[in-house]
């Protein structure tokens, strides 16, 4: 494809943190930004050119939001197939609307991980009381969670059942949705990658990172990883594969459990930059916000390499409960950044910005971004 070159006008449907990044790194190449969501004086908005405030379901403000610029991307995977299939009829978006199709909906992009030979945590579609009664949790399984198909991230719709009666009580009060029952998988430890695939089908991966999260929510990032190099290049394999069998043209990230036994099992995709990479904009020579920017228009992506070790740590809402942070104590630490979003309502389990610290190994940069984060 004919790149789409700096001056250019790129389109950004969904206005989180992660459009208000792209945006920050879109502009400093000298693109506009344009962005789609149902709401106002958003994160994206806040450094955007122009931020449309408007229902996803409302296609014709789509259509026209997409005629006006000349690249289409997203930073929500949880737009309805609809919108990204009206915005494809009037401008050109990527990734293809069919990438997140499969990755919206937890049993497709499971079904899609299984078929094409990926490792994936074992799991069983849940469509109805007979699907539950017919589990596995008082054998094989041992326990389980049950997620709800769709619209899922963060942990929200998740939950932990130890028997057939708990299970079943769980999906009762997710409202009998179509859902997905998981064996729960005794981990060492939490990866992710993040790989970017160009239009012309070029790959680049990330050092993976490991992560931990607290309540299903990520909570600090650390990379490089302090394990053996057979298992970064193995992360690294899968996600090239997943990228080509998704045909992406863009950012995904790949979250695996690492077993005891140091197997991968693959937990979930997200199409799009990752609360995992954010420390590649501190860390790295091109930060995964720029390589979509990168992919989406055509360009050929930077060096992931990573120039130091790096960890980041997020600041929920929970951050606030006792006023306003002490920034100034947190930047007193010369090598921690503070990175916030433009949210002005801190509420708690909301993702309100991160603090990333770079370091001699990762480990020393995790325990200095805790500490950062613990003096605010
Ligand atoms: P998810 O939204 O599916 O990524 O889940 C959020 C977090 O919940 C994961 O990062 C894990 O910490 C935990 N979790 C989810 N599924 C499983 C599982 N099958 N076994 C163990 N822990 C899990």
């Amino acid at each position: 494809m004919n790149p789409i070159l700096p001056g250019s006008k790129i389109g950004v449907l969904g206005s989180g943190q992660l459009g208000r990044m792209f945006a920050i790194s879109a502009r400093r190449m000298g693109y506009r930004v344009h962005t789609y969501s149902p709401d106002r004086d958003s994160p994206t908005g806040q450094i955007a050119d122009v931020e449309v405030d408007a229902a996803y379901e409302d296609l014709d403000r789509v259509r026209e939001f997409a005629a006006a610029v000349d690249v289409v991307t997203f930073e929500f995977e949880n737009v309805p197939a609809a919108t990204a299939e009206t915005a494809a009829q009037v401008a050109r978006v990527r990734p293809a609307g069919d990438v997140l199709h499969t990755t919206q909906h937890r049993l497709r992009e499971k079904t899609f991980l299984r078929q094409h030979g990926f490792p994936v945590t074992r799991f069983q579609a849940i469509r109805s009381e007979k699907d539950l009664a017919q589990n596995d949790l008082a054998g094989a399984f041992g326990a389980g969670i049950l997620k709800t198909a769709g619209f899922g991230y963060d942990g929200k719709g998740q939950y932990r059942v130890n028997s057939p009666a708990e299970a079943l009580a769980a999906w009762e009060s997710m409202g009998r949705q179509e859902a997905v029952l998981e064996a729960l998988v005794d981990f060492e430890a939490e990866l992710s990658i993040v790989g970017v695939r160009s239009d012309a089908g070029d790959c680049v991966f990330y050092a993976p990172s490991a992560n931990a999260h607290v309540s299903g929510i990520l909570d600090v990032s650390s990379a490089p990883v302090p394990f053996p190099a057979s298992v970064t290049r193995e992360t690294t394999e899968i996600a090239r594969g997943i990228l080509e069998a998704l045909n992406v043209t863009g950012v995904l990230c790949v979250e695996f459990f690492l077993t005891r036994d140091h197997k991968l099992l693959v937990n979930e995709l997200a199409p799009r930059p990752h609360n995992s990479g954010h420390l590649t904009i501190d860390a790295c020579v091109t930060s995964q916000f720029e390589q979509q920017l990168r992919a989406v228009c055509g360009l050929p992506l930077g060096s992931p390499e990573m120039l130091r070790p790096a960890a980041m740590a997020n600041l929920l809402g929970d951050v606030w409960s006792k006023g306003e942070p002490d920034w100034v104590s947190a930047l007193a630490l010369p090598e921690v950044k503070l990175h916030l979003y433009g949210k002005t309502d801190a509420r708690p389990g909301r993702k309100m910005g991160h603090l990333t610290a770079t370091a001699a190994t990762a480990a020393q940069a995790e325990q200095l971004v805790r500490a950062a984060r613990a003096r605010l």
